[in-house]
C-alpha cells in the first residue's frame, strides 16, 4: 500500500534548500533580527505582487485581520459581516476589535460569501464586510463592492488562503480599503513559522498599521497610539521574499494537479468536484470535494493509506466560544451542510501524477463498491 500524505513540504523544501540555507547564513551574519532591511524589502515585493501601494509585515494572519479592522476604527457597537464557513480566525479577529460578527451563508458551489446574503444582513450598525477567498478561489469582488458601496460599508479582504488569485484579472488583496493575509507555513505562501501582512493603497491606513504593530511608535521613543507588538521577523521576511519569486510557478503546478484530479474524478457519481466561477481564478490552497458519504469515504481512504482533512468540521457559529451569539444548529444551514460534506484531498507542490492516480483510484473504488453494496442490499 502506497501512503499519500495530506500535505508534504518535502519536495518544495528540497528544491529550495540551497537558496534558503545560503540566505540563512547572510541573515545570521547580519545580526539584524526584527524590522530591518529584509522586512522592508519583502514588504515592497509583496505590495508589488498584490498590486497595492503599501504592504506592512506583521506577526501572523490573525493580527493582520485585526489590525486592518482596527485601522478603520471598527470597535464595540459596530457590526462586521463575515462568512459563516470560514476558518474561525476571521471571526476571532473581528471579536478582538469588540465589534459584533454577523455571519452570512456562502454560495455552496464556490464556498464563497454570497453578495445577496450580505445585502440582507446589512443593518444601520454595519461598518464592514470581510470576504474570505475560500480555499484559494477569489470572491466576486465586483458584486461585493457594489453592495458595499450602496450601503457605505468598508470592504476588508481576508486573503489568507488565496495569494495569487484574481478576480477579473486583478489580484486578491487589492480590492478592499485595507486587506489582510497570512503566511502560516501551510498557506499558499508560507513562512518557516508565523507571519502575516496587511495591504492597502491608503497611506494613512498604512501608516496607522505600521505604527500599531510596533507599540504605536512611528518614530523611536515616541508613541502616538496604544499599539501592540506584531512585528515580522527578518528571517521570515527573507524566506518569504525567496518563496515569493517562485510562487507563480507553484500556482501553475497546483492548477495542473487540480486538473489531474478532475481528469480522474469527473463524473464519479456522489462526488462534487471544486467549481470555479467564470470571473475569478483559483490557486487551490486546498482541493475540497463534497459527498454526503464524506465520513465513510474519509475512513475508507485512511484505511488505504490516504490522509485527508476536513476544512472545517465545526463552523464558528457552533463553536463553544460563540455560543453567546445564540446561533443554534440549523441557523446557518449552508455552512453546516458544508461542514458535514466537505473533504480536503491530499494536495501540495511536488505531488505526482501517480499520487493523484492512487488517491483517485481509491475514491472511485469506494463509490463503485458503494453502488455494488446498494444493489445487493
Ligand atoms: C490561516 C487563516 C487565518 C489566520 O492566519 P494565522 O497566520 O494562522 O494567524 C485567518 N483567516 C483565514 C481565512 C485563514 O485561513
Amino acid at each position: 500500500m502506497t501512503r499519500v500524505p495530506f500535505l508534504s513540504l518535502d519536495e518544495l523544501h528540497e528544491r529550495l534548500r540551497d537558496e534558503i540555507l545560503s540566505h540563512f547564513e547572510v541573515f545570521y551574519d547580519s545580526r539584524s533580527f526584527i524590522l530591518g532591511k529584509e522586512v522592508g524589502r519583502f514588504e515592497e515585493a509583496y505590495a508589488r505582487f498584490s498590486g497595492t501601494r503599501h504592504c506592512i509585515g506583521v506577526a501572523n494572519g490573525f493580527d493582520a485581520v485585526y489590525l486592518a479592522l482596527e485601522a478603520l476604527d471598527i470597535s464595540e457597537g459596530d457590526e462586521v459581516i463575515v462568512p459563516s464557513n470560514t476558518y474561525v480566525a476571521t471571526w476571532l479577529a473581528v471579536s478582538r476589535t469588540e465589534a459584533t460578527v454577523v455571519p452570512v451563508d456562502p454560495d455552496p458551489h464556490t464556498f464563497n460569501i454570497d453578495p445577496a446574503a450580505i445585502e440582507e444582513a446589512v443593518t444601520p450598525r454595519t461598518r464592514a464586510v470581510l470576504p474570505v477567498h475560500m480555499f484559494g478561489q477569489a470572491c466576486d469582488m465586483e458584486a461585493i463592492a457594489e453592495v458595499a458601496d450602496r450601503h457605505g460599508l468598508f470592504v476588508v479582504e481576508d486573503n489568507a488562503q488565496a495569494q495569487g488569485a484574481e478576480c477579473r484579472g486583478r489580484p486578491t488583496g487589492s480590492f478592499g480599503s485595507i486587506n489582510a493575509t497570512s503566511f502560516y507555513p501551510s498557506k499558499i505562501l508560507g513562512a518557516l513559522g508565523d507571519a502575516g501582512a496587511v495591504t492597502t493603497d491608503d497611506g494613512a491606513l498604512a501608516y496607522h498599521v505600521r505604527t500599531m504593530r510596533n507599540y504605536g511608535s512611528g518614530r523611536k521613543n515616541f508613541h502616538e497610539v496604544i499599539g501592540v507588538n506584531s512585528r515580522m521577523d527578518e528571517i521570515q521576511a527573507g524566506v518569504l521574499a525567496i518563496k515569493l519569486k517562485h510562487l507563480s510557478g507553484w500556482i501553475e503546478e497546483r492548477r495542473r494537479t487540480a486538473g489531474w484530479y478532475r481528469e480522474e474524478l469527473e463524473g464519479v457519481e456522489g462526488l462534487i468536484l471544486p467549481y470555479t466561477a467564470p470571473e475569478v481564478s483559483h490557486v487551490y490552497h486546498l482541493y475540497v470535494v463534497r459527498s454526503r458519504y464524506r465520513d465513510e469515504l474519509r475512513q475508507y481512504l485512511a484505511d488505504h493509506g490516504v490522509e485527508t482533512m476536513v476544512h472545517y468540521p465545526v463552523p464558528p457559529h457552533l463553536q463553544r466560544a460563540y455560543r453567546g451569539l445564540g446561533f443554534g444548529t440549523g441557523s446557518l444551514p449552508i455552512a453546516e451542510e458544508l461542514a458535514e460534506t466537505s473533504l480536503s484531498l491530499p494536495f501540495f507542490v511536488g505531488m505526482t501524477r501517480e499520487q493523484v492516480r492512487i488517491v483517485a483510484g481509491w475514491i472511485c473504488e469506494f463509490f463503485e463498491r458503494g453502488k455494488a453494496g446498494n444493489g445487493e442490499g
